[in-house]
């Protein structure tokens, strides 16, 4: 049995999360729950799990209540499921306290990977994924480190502009980004799944969590999401893994690891599927994975500059003040312009993310 905090628990990973709770309730508690500014699903969320503590981090000692329900006694492992950079020091609190954590903000590895990853292992705590490429391929390695691997590819839906012409996606729209064609998940990751940043995200995410150079993550595009995806081993085995596009499954191995248990997803049924294709993904027309190949080779925080620019690039164009191919101009941009500092702690991280903000904010204007 596991007693989980969920923080983020009324976004779509913490509702799943939620369920999973239900599905397999000899084998996880929720301790904790936190939400940021949806009151009555937190307090819908309570009344399913009324032995829970919660809190809500809006107003300012919003993060000081993240830290404490990260750090509560009866906790052993920090569902971090906050989108943005929100979940970032009640994640460093959970490692500090020894707790696992299991993650699903990408943003938190993205920011500070080498800081966290070095925390979780001065501490003897492990870091968990539940984004899905991320599980994936750690279910693929089953413990192996990454020395006998040649390659983590992993595996991209291609969005809903994958066979778009050029000239068109100039014209595309938040409501047309919004419809995403094989998962079901909050706005800002719906935004970068459709420019491909999702994917330069998790580039990032799999070299500080696999300890690997981002030029052996490579990513290729499969329209189905079934396979979540591969490990190339240095002898030319490549493993999968496979399953619905459905988050219950990578967030209840993150809780059961390393035991597998029965719930009550459908199985798969490949048959019925049919098919599973696999392309090479449009590289010149969508520049994310070259910039995230760019910001992790360059390291420091170069990887937080991008996200950062990236925040504003989104938050504009859903307001409707640049265009969909501004997202990309703005982070190019971001990151050529912020000067490169070489492993940073923690506060120069903070300071490189807040002046890519401002940059972005300017070049929006
Ligand atoms: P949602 O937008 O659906 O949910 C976000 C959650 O974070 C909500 O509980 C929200 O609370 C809370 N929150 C929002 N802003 C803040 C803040 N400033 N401080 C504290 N809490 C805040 O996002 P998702 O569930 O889709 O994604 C969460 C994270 O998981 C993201 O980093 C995303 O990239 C990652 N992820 C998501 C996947 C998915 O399938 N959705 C897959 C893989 C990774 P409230 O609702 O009360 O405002
Ligand atoms: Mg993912």
């Amino acid at each position: 049995m596991r007693n989980v905090v969920i923080l983020g628990a009324t976004g779509s990973i913490g509702r799943s999360a939620r369920k999973v709770a239900k599905d397999i309730p000899s084998r996880m508690r929720v301790v904790g729950m936190s939400a940021h500014s949806n009151a009555e699903e937190l307090a819908e969320a309570a009344r399913e799990f009324p032995e829970a503590r919660t809190a809500l981090s809006s107003g300012p000692d919003g993060g000081e209540r993240l830290v404490e329900l990260a750090t509560m006694p009866e906790a052993d492992l920090v569902l971090i499921a906050i989108v943005g950079t929100g979940g970032l020091r009640p994640a460093l609190a959970a490692i500090e306290a020894g707790k696992d954590i299991a993650v699903a903000s990408k943003e938190i590895l993205v920011m500070a990977g080498e800081v966290v990853m070095e925390a979780a292992r001065r501490r003897g705590v492990r870091v968990l994924p539940v984004d899905s490429e991320h599980n994936a391929i750690f279910q693929c390695l089953d413990g192996r480190d990454t020395s006998s691997v040649r390659r983590l590819i992993l595996t991209c839906s291609g969005g809903p502009f994958r066979q778009t012409p050029t000239a068109e996606l100039e014209t595309v729209t938040p409501k047309m980004a919004l419809r995403h064609p094989t998962w079901n998940m909050g706005k800002k990751i719906t935004i970068d799944s459709a420019t491909l940043f999702n994917k330069a995200l998790e580039m990032i995410e799999a070299r500080w969590l696999f300890d690997i150079g981002i030029e052996r993550v490579d990513v290729i595009v499969h329209p189905q999401s079934i396979v979540h995806s591969m490990v190339e081993f240095v002898d030319g085995s490549v493993l999968a893994q496979l399953g619905h596009s459905d988050m219950r499954l990578p967030i209840q191995y993150a809780v059961t690891w390393p035991e597998r248990v029965p719930n009550s997803l459908p199985p798969l049924d490949l048959a019925a599927l049919g098919r599973l294709e696999f392309e090479a993904p449009r590289r010149v027309d969508f520049p994310a994975l070259d910039l995230a190949v760019k910001a992790g080779t360059l390291g420091g925080a170069c990887p937080a500059v991008l996200n950062a620019a990236n925040e504003v690039a989104v938050e504009s164009f859903l307001a409707g003040r640049i265009g969909f191919t501004g997202i990309w101009r703005i982070v190019a941009q971001v990151l050529d312009q912020i000067p490169h500092t070489p492993h940073p702690d923690l506060s120069a991280i903070l300071a490189a993310d807040a002046e890519a903000r401002q940059l972005a904010r300017a070049l929006v204007d």
